[in-house]
């Protein structure tokens, strides 16, 4: 009898903490992985089969502006900037139509878990929990969300599904105010998150004195702020593409994993980069890294670990519950690679995912 919560998967299967490929086959059950073995057995999909990605910072809430001009930063979104102009004059259904929209790309991008900063108070969040909600009825998905949210005006406390708090730069707020919010958020064991160092150094030392468990972007971190960003054990998410986009210049990323920051991939602002993981680790690896493995690993395994969500995403192991992507290796675009670790990195886009399970 057909066991129908039983998928076979078969190809170049990257295997564990080192992803590690291995010709076989795979078998997940109820989500788990229940077998790996070298056998020939008929598969439901083959390809090359790899953890599926994680964003592990996006903003989806400014899903309705795709085009803005090139501005400084703060003229982008700022106060009275563009995006805000944007979101002020969409309506509610419009921008939960628009995260629908991006949550449905994400998906389909071979994205299984994401981090999104949301703004706009206790509403916000309504409005990005009834978007996964939709994209749960109607296109059947199945993301892992996790809303770091900002309290409404007047008040300092987060909306009760937050997974944390998120606060953009501490430039932004009074001191006071930061240090009320983070104090309750912690009280009702939620998470911590600060953009810091993104358009200037001068707000790493305050965002760490508030002994975050995330930072985002450090772009303007020098040796010194990275030394205490290690030493304090504090992930960070760096979003190279957006830093392009805003011109601040680029992350030192290397430095970063050389001295043992655990470093996550996001692509920030739906406004100024689809949220497509692939466009990213394409860039971060010939631009910056040069090295596939480690970009794999940002927005696989480390994204995991910042998210919290090791138990259902991260590396591949038997009897471990896994979010598992199948790519075509015989697509036009990716047919004929030796190596499917670099192929996957650098050559691979949503158009040649087969499947996220
Ligand atoms: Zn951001």
């Amino acid at each position: 009898m057909a066991e129908p919560d039983k998928i076979i998967l078969r190809g170049t299967i990257l295997l564990g903490e080192e992803l590690e490929p291995f010709e076989g086959y795979l078998v997940l059950r109820d989500g788990v992985v229940a077998e790996i073995g070298s056998e020939r057995i008929d598969p439901d999909f083959e390809g090359i089969i790899s953890p599926a990605l994680i964003n592990a910072h996006v903003h989806l809430g400014d899903s309705i502006l795709k085009d803005p001009p090139y501005l400084p930063l703060n003229d982008l979104v700022g106060p009275g900037g563009v995006k805000h102009r944007a979101l002020s004059s969409a309506t509610r259904r419009e921008q939960v139509e628009g995260m629908r929209r991006s949550l449905s790309y994400m998906a389909r991008s071979g994205t299984s878990a994401f981090a999104d900063f949301r703004e706009g108070g206790e509403d916000g969040v309504e409005m990005l929990l009834e978007a996964m909600e939709e994209g749960k009825r109607g296109d059947g998905l199945d993301l892992i969300g996790r809303i770091f949210g900002r309290p409404d005006p007047g008040s300092i406390q987060v909306h009760q599904n937050c997974w944390g708090v998120g606060i953009s730069s501490t430039k932004d707020h009074p001191r006071s105010w930061v240090e009320d919010v983070v104090e309750v958020a912690r009280s009702e064991g939620k998470k911590i998150a600060l953009h810091a160092g993104e358009a200037g150094r001068d707000d790493i030392e305050d965002a760490l004195s508030l002994e975050p468990d995330l930072l985002v972007h450090l772009t303007k971190a020098e040796p010194r702020d990275l030394a205490k960003v290690a030493e304090a054990r504090v992930p960070v998410v760096v979003c190279p593409r957006s830093n392009l986009v805003t011109g601040v210049g680029l992350p030192d990323i290397a430095r970063m994993l050389d001295i043992g920051i655990v470093v996550g991939l996001g692509t920030d602002n739906v406004m100024l980069n689809g949220p497509n993981l692939f466009s990213e680790m394409e860039f971060l690896s010939k631009a910056l890294l040069h090295n596939d493995r480690q970009v794999f690993m940002m927005c696989t395994l480390n994204g995991a670990q910042i998210l919290g969500a090791d138990d259902a995403a991260g590396a591949i192991r038997v009897g471990k519950k896994c979010r598992i992507m199948v790519i075509n290796r015989r697509s036009d675009n990716m047919a004929g690679g030796k190596d499917s670790l670099a192929s996957l990195v650098r050559r691979a886009n949503p158009s040649d995912v087969l499947a996220v399970l």
